[in-house]
């Protein structure tokens, strides 16, 4: 079934599919990662064991402690990688493809060529935990043509015609948000100019760009958006063409999005689309809203994705839960019942009311893990404070322009408490002490804990936030020394 039936499919008919995906790529290619070999043996379970997402609950959660490198041990996201061999491909391949496989060692390459386009790394992304080393995450040819064909499906999401020129913003590194803003339109035959952002290109070249190509789409870091669009306000540049702006690796408030919309409005482009994704490493794509208010429209023949309450259980339709991932397709590094950490309101089934297409949808809105943090306080020991929180209230307000979070030790010593401090750079014309009061209140409604609040010049803030030298704008800095 391709991509158009399948999002008009019925759910009856989707499930069908994920569950023959899930049966198929359990026991043919799961058995090559010698992680899940080990985790099978260790539980007494066989491959042919799962044959619906039912039955994934026989499987235990992972999460990024399980698949990141420890000092120990560096080697560890190796065991993610599906890695057959003579032995394995005889004992798990499917018949037909035994049967090309011994055609092959009659005909030559073919067979050899095909297993190494298939299975072997020829691109590599890395993931970050905050907590743990960075992990390697590999794709093969086969993952290209995926990540390709789920490009093609996030540019049909959102309705954009391939005659249009595309401006990708993401920073040039070897994570997917770049990659991804790559291999969409490339996939459709879409004009497009990788920047590698404002760290390779530079702001004003990325502007000349947006303003000379009269590009329609751009996709971009949403604190570096704002930036460079709040630059174009300052040039009185002319970007009356563009229409749809993707937003990727951060969470979108809908405060930001209103002051990106005031200000694309203010450049001559009335009524952009400004649409968020939803990704991470481990799904090896983003998944993509159709119009400001609708979730993120999932590809349910790739990867399968259900919500967990705090028990454990699957979250019914509709209620909310931590994202997991399972994979049903896809090469390389491969995870199944992943724990995100990252918490949804819900997954939607049925007509979507901006585009009619039927697969699930993952309600808006997602809480990231890595947002929440623990402080020893003055008063409180590990308090848990979920600076989640701090985006939206600080990037509403229309009094402050930039702002950065800083967290560090009480006199930089390791022993001493933490503290944080806002940097504000206030909106010209406002002066921070006639606010002090009320933005202090609102921070503490919030976060529960009071911060110091420092006024800095908005030139210098930009420097700290590293919007024209860092790959993501610094917002929250955590300075503390690591133990
Ligand atoms: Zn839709």
């Amino acid at each position: 079934m391709n991509w158009q039936q399948l999002s008009h499919a019925s759910r009856e008919e989707i499930e069908a599919i994920q569950n023959k995906k899930l049966r198929q790529f359990v026991a043919h290619v799961l058995p090559f990662s010698p992680f899940y070999r080990a985790l099978f043996e260790k539980r007494g379970l066989s491959f042919n064991d799962i044959q619906t997402t039912d039955d994934l609950v026989k499987l235990p959660f992972i999460s990024k402690e399980d698949i990141a490198p420890t000092v120990e041990d560096r080697a560890r996201p190796r065991q993610f990688i599906l890695q057959p061999d003579e032995h394995l491909i005889k004992q798990y391949a499917r018949k037909s493809t035994l049967i090309k496989l011994l055609l092959g060692k009659l005909t030559g390459q073919n067979v050899k060529a095909k297993l190494e386009w298939e299975f072997r790394p020829v691109h590599v992304h890395f993931t970050t935990g905050r907590s743990a080393l960075p992990t390697t995450f590999v794709n093969t040819n086969y993952d290209l043509e995926l990540l390709k064909e789920s490009g093609r499906r996030l540019l049909d999401v959102i309705r954009v015609p391939n005659d249009v020129t595309a401006i990708n913003g993401f920073p040039y590194s070897p994570h997917l948000a770049f990659w991804l803003g790559y291999y969409a339109p490339v996939a459709v035959n879409m004009t497009s100019l990788a920047t590698g952002g404002g760290k390779i290109m530079g702001t004003q070249k990325i502007l000349d760009a947006l303003e000379r190509t009269k590009a329609a789409l751009a996709m971009f870091i949403p604190g570096y958006c704002y930036h460079i669009l709040r630059q174009a306000v300052a040039d009185g540049r002319d970007l009356s063409s563009l229409k749809t702006l993707v937003f990727g690796g951060e969470r979108v408030s809908d405060g930001l999005r209103q002051r990106v919309q005031e200000l694309t409005t203010k450049l001559g482009a009335t009524d952009v689309k400004i649409l968020a994704t939803y990704a991470m490493t481990e799904c090896k794509t983003a998944w993509i809203q159709c119009s400001e208010h609708t979730g993120y429209h999932l590809y349910p023949d790739l990867g399968y994705v259900e919500l967990v309450n705090k028990e454990g259980k699957r979250a019914k339709d509709g209620e909310p839960g931590e994202v997991v991932y399972s994979t049903l397709d896809w090469r390389g590094s491969v995870v199944m019942r992943y724990r995100t950490g990252d918490l949804a309101k819900g997954i939607e089934w049925g007509s979507c009311p901006g585009c009619g297409k039927t697969v699930p949808r993952i309600f808006p809105d997602i809480q990231r893990k890595s947002e929440v943090k623990e402080f020893n306080l003055a008063k409180l020991k590990g308090v848990l404070v979920n600076l989640n929180n701090v985006y939206p209230l600080l990037s509403a307000r229309r009094d402050i322009e930039e702002w950065q979070l800083e967290i560090r030790k009480r006199n930089d010593d390791p022993y001493e408490v933490d503290e944080l401090r806002l940097h504000v750079a206030p909106k010209s014309g406002v002066k921070l002490a006639a606010i002090r009061d009320e933005l202090d209140r609102a921070i503490r409604d919030e976060l529960e804990v009071s911060v110091d609040l420092i006024e800095t010049p908005l030139p210098k803030l930009l420097e700290q936030l590293g919007m024209e030298t860092e790959l993501k704008e610094k917002r929250i800095v955590d300075l503390r020394p690591k133990t």
